[in-house]
């Protein structure tokens, strides 16, 4: 199939086994099944304007405070609705010369006291590896928080060991793990034993998810979440209108809809329980908050 040659099947087991495999329309199937009407699809290869803001090793400087990196080119599952999908990461390879390239353009920003570890998902490169990025980081002065942008916990949570748990344990600066999780039945025992961990070695947890038509797009499924996540010490954070990237026409949710969605989240639910709805446009320095 097309769309596969474009984009690889990727599912690692414990999603599998979370997986209604008798239901062709299982929330948790369609985020990695492959669908004809990829092909079709219109939309962008680059859908927020990334490419314009890369500016030295893999960093993506597009919001003055913060600085994100692509820290690595793998992912432990392939959501089909990716919007990097289309990236060239054959252009950042994960090595100690990036790592002083990225230090050093830092130190030559003041104004950045936060650097996002974004990817691909940072926590498919090694422990060794991670410590030689932030051994090479902690030569910026300004640096106040790390942030980590994963999937890895709840999709392979056997990588939260305990050499990663040290090195988290380490860090000098404040450490924000962002995980990406779309519907409650994500979350399995070993996931949740896994977050436990994370939290236990002091990271703040908050959670990003996509809405996404025929996975998460009712308010009942997105209370569920909230719900099922705090239960676990984890705040949801944003939810993302999808950004228009191609080969993902089929889970556009409209933002009337997705407005009113939110809307019903605020009568089930505490106010910090309702994640925040945001689209990126491309142009823009900040994402834009819908509501
Ligand atoms: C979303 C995003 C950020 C972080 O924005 P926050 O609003 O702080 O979460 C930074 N850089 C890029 C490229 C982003 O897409
Ligand atoms: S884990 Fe994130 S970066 Fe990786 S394929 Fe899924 S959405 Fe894309």
């Amino acid at each position: 199939m097309a769309a596969v040659e474009q984009f690889a099947l990727k599912i690692p087991a414990e999603f599998a086994s979370r997986i209604n495999w008798a239901a062709a329309t299982d929330p948790l199937l369609r985020q990695v099944l492959p669908d004809a009407r990829e092909s079709a699809s219109a939309g962008a290869t680059d859908p927020v304007g990334e490419l314009s803001a890369r500016v030295a090793g893999g960093l993506v400087h597009k919001y003055g405070h913060r600085a994100l990196l692509i820290t690595s080119s793998a992912c432990d599952i392939h959501c089909r609705y990716c919007f990097r999908r289309h990236f060239p990461y054959e252009q950042t390879p994960p090595n100690a010369d990036r790592w002083a390239e990225v230090a050093s353009y830092l130190t030559e920003h003041p104004e950045v006291s936060e650097l996002i570890l974004s990817g691909g998902d940072p926590l498919t490169l090694s422990t060794r590896r991670l410590a030689s990025l932030t051994g090479a980081l902690t030569a910026v002065p300004q640096l106040r928080r790390l942030r980590i942008h994963s999937r890895t916990p709840l999709v392979r949570p056997q990588r939260i060991d305990a050499p990663l748990l040290r090195w988290l344990e380490s860090l000098p600066w404040r450490t924000v793990l962002v995980l990406h999780c779309n519907h409650a039945r994500e979350l399995g025992q070993a996931g949740k034993e896994a977050i436990t961990q994370l939290r236990e070695a002091g990271l703040t947890l908050l959670n990003q998810s996509v809405l996404l038509a025929g996975v998460n797009d009712c308010d009942e499924t997105l209370a569920e979440l909230s719900e099922t996540l705090f239960d676990h010490g984890v705040l949801p954070y944003y939810l993302h209108q999808m950004d228009p990237v191609q080969g993902a026409d089929h889970f556009v949710v409209e933002d009337e809809r997705a407005k009113a969605l939110v809307s019903a989240l605020r009568k089930r639910l505490p106010g910090y329980l309702v994640p925040r709805l945001v689209s990126d446009p491309p142009a823009s320095d900040a994402k834009k908050i819908l509501a």
